[in-house]
């Protein structure tokens, strides 16, 4: 999609920390990190929430969970303990409508969340 902005750090338009890109996936840290670890790992294909990736490309979706591990143990976070958090929809707080995995670890995580 042309107006994605998570499309546009796929294509390399805009600028992204990214930390491990694959064949069909990348993460990249958040610009605004709530965390000591705070990455998002998104899909290249464009699906807007989690519901619509679970029911295109279920596959695709297992991929950006097995990434989500991969980014906790090069973060150094595995052990100690993360969160992956799907915002789904702007009553959650989703903002940008390119589904991403949040990564989160490096801090002890409240529960539950606000
Ligand atoms: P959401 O609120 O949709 O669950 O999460 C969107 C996330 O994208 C937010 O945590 C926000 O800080 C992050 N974000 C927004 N714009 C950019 C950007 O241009 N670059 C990066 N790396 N992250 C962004």
């Amino acid at each position: 999609m042309t107006d994605c902005l998570f499309c546009k750090i796929v294509s390399r338009d805009v600028p992204a920390e990214i930390v491990r890109e694959g064949e069909r996936v990348v993460a990249f840290r958040d610009i605004n990190p709530q965390a000591p670890t705070h990455v998002l790992v998104i899909p290249k294909d464009h699906h807007p929430t989690v519901a619509e990736l679970a029911d295109a490309d279920a596959g695709l979706l297992g991929e950006v969970l097995g990434e989500a591990h991969r980014v906790a143990e090069d973060e150094g976070v595995a052990d100690g303990g993360y969160r992956v958090v799907f915002n789904t929809g702007a009553q959650a707080g989703q903002t940008v409508f390119h589904v991403h995995a949040h990564i989160l670890g490096g801090r002890g995580l409240n529960w539950p969340p606000g």
